[in-house]
């Protein structure tokens, strides 16, 4: 990944807008900028184009929503920003906290009127947020929010290249950005800009990268999307941008590695627990997945088990990432605890002491020693559920420093004159440290940073 300096560049062709990466965050950065009036490419490294968003659940946090009005729930962006921050210690940079949750109800409903992509409210509340917040598809997939993406870019008239990956940004001698050179089918191509979006994710999938910015997690494999080759960094970094936010990731605590999968951590507010080998609990499984990856890796063969009963699992069932898990066997059922215990490989009495004291204390609606409060309608009976988890990375929550719409920033301050960052590849709102990841952090930056970025560039272009 490079950086060419070349003033009197020539391109085999040039675009208005061209935006790296076709994930969440480039595919509505594209639509935002074309229905802004200009012309846009996209360059996607990928044949089949999917990305982290393609693998989450698609469940996008938005406050101040219809959806949200016709149940009832009154939310604001104060208090959806207040959220964020309690969860990243206030270490979350504040204008960009206050551009996305202002802007997240509008970019949700844009969605819908120009594209007939339509949200529903998901039932209950993510861990971390004050009240019902989530939005997602009808189906809560992550890889069909991405496909109405697609549909929509189609409808907008929005070119997108596939096997497209970019290797170098040109620019001028002042760092304003000219255009591109990628690879395609084997040839080396070029393409003139006036204005670039880089949307092509953090750098999570680079072993040396992660290594060099997060020393804590490089124990943690890697589950997310390989497109996460950190080049927005390495571009930001070589032309001098100041890197924000790098310590924070975004991490889970119940993935089935085999399938590189991460079950819905709302198992786990539904009255799941999580044991170690010898079937004794080690989290408050109600605090935020990301930084539950940490605690299982310290677990013996840094393994863990998610243990629940019928109940859990038939609401499990109403989740794309479960229904998968499940239709791989990789979960397993059995009428008592003992034999559960046997299946999975964890110590049986641990594993019956540990339920016991669980059904103890939801019998008592009452709180454990990790600050756990159980609930007399959540007790496990059998017949029991069990799977072997691993914590696992799936992302990075530091990035390019952006300002409140997406414009690149140096280390002094200033904005580059043509470039701009959504998504994974910009700092995000989870502040600097472990645990500062609020559940749909990804997603809103994502999609709302994208909307941000995409309609700020349609104007630099028309002015
Ligand atoms: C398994 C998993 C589950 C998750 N679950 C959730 C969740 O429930 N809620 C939530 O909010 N977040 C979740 N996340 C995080 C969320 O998915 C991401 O934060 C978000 O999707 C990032 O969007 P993006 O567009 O920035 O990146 P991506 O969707 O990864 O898109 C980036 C694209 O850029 C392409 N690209 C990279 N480099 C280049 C290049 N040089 N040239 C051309 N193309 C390039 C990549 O191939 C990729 O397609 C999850 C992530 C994972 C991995």
């Amino acid at each position: 990944m490079g950086i060419v300096v070349d003033p009197d560049a020539r391109f085999n062709s040039t675009a208005p807008i061209i935006v790296i990466g076709a994930g969440g965050a480039g595919a509505i950065a594209a639509l935002a900028a074309s229905s802004g009036g200009a012309n846009v490419l996209v360059l996607e490294r990928d044949a089949a184009p999917s990305g982290a968003t393609a693998c989450s659940s698609g469940m996008v946090p938005a406050a101040g929503t219809a959806e949200q009005t016709e149940r009832g729930v009154v939310d604001s962006p104060q208090r959806f920003a207040d959220d964020i921050q309690a969860k990243a210690n206030g270490a979350a940079d504040a204008p960009l906290v206050e551009a996305l949750t202002h802007a997240s109800a509008q970019v949700l409903e844009w969605l819908t009127r120009q594209y007939r992509i339509r949200f529903e409210l998901v039932e209950g509340v993510a861990p971390g947020h004050s009240l019902s917040r989530m939005h997602a598809l009808a189906d809560r997939g992550g890889a069909t929010l991405l496909s109405s993406l697609y549909s929509a870019l189609g409808t907008q008239g929005v070119r997108l290249e596939t096997n497209a990956r970019v290797t170098d940004l040109v620019v001028d001698g002042a760092q304003k950005i000219l255009g591109v050179r990628y690879k395609r089918n084997g040839s080396v191509e070029t393409m003139g800009c006036a204005t670039l979006i880089l949307a092509c994710n953090g750098f999570a999938g680079n072993r040396e990268l992660v290594t060099q910015y997060l020393p804590d997690v490089r124990g943690l494999p890697f589950a997310g999307h390989d497109g996460s080759q950190g080049d927005a960094l390495s571009w930001g970094a070589a032309l001098g941008a100041k890197l924000a936010d790098i310590d924070g990731f975004l991490a889970h605590g119940a993935v089935v590695m085999s399938l590189r999968l991460p079950l819905p951590w709302s198992l786990m507010t539904e009255g799941a627990v999580q044991v170690n080998r010898d079937g004794e609990r080690f989290i408050n499984e109600h605090e935020g997945y990301s930084e539950s990856a940490l605690f299982v890796l310290a677990q013996p063969d840094a393994l863990a088990y998610m243990i629940y009963d019928e109940r859990v699992h038939e609401i499990g069932l109403t989740m794309p990432n479960y229904a998968n898990a499940v239709s791989s066997r990789v979960i397993k059922r059995a009428a008592t605890l003992r034999d559960l215990a046997d299946q999975i490989g964890v110590y049986r009495d641990g594993l019956e002491g540990t339920i016991g004291l669980v059904n103890a204390l939801a019998f008592e609606d009452a709180a454990d020693e990790f600050g756990r409060q159980f609930r007399a309608t959540q007790m496990l009976l059998g017949p029991y559920y069990g799977v072997p988890v691993t914590g696992a990375l799936l992302g990075t929550e530091g990035g390019l420093a952006i300002d409140a719409a997406g414009r690149v920033l140096r280390e002094n301050g200033s904005a580059f004159a043509n470039l701009f960052a959504a998504g994974g590849a910009a700092r995000g709102v989870s502040g600097d440290a472990a645990g500062g990841y609020l559940e749909g952090n990804g997603l809103l930056t994502a999609v709302v940073g994208g909307y941000l970025a995409g309609k700020a560039a349609a104007a630099q272009v028309r002015s």
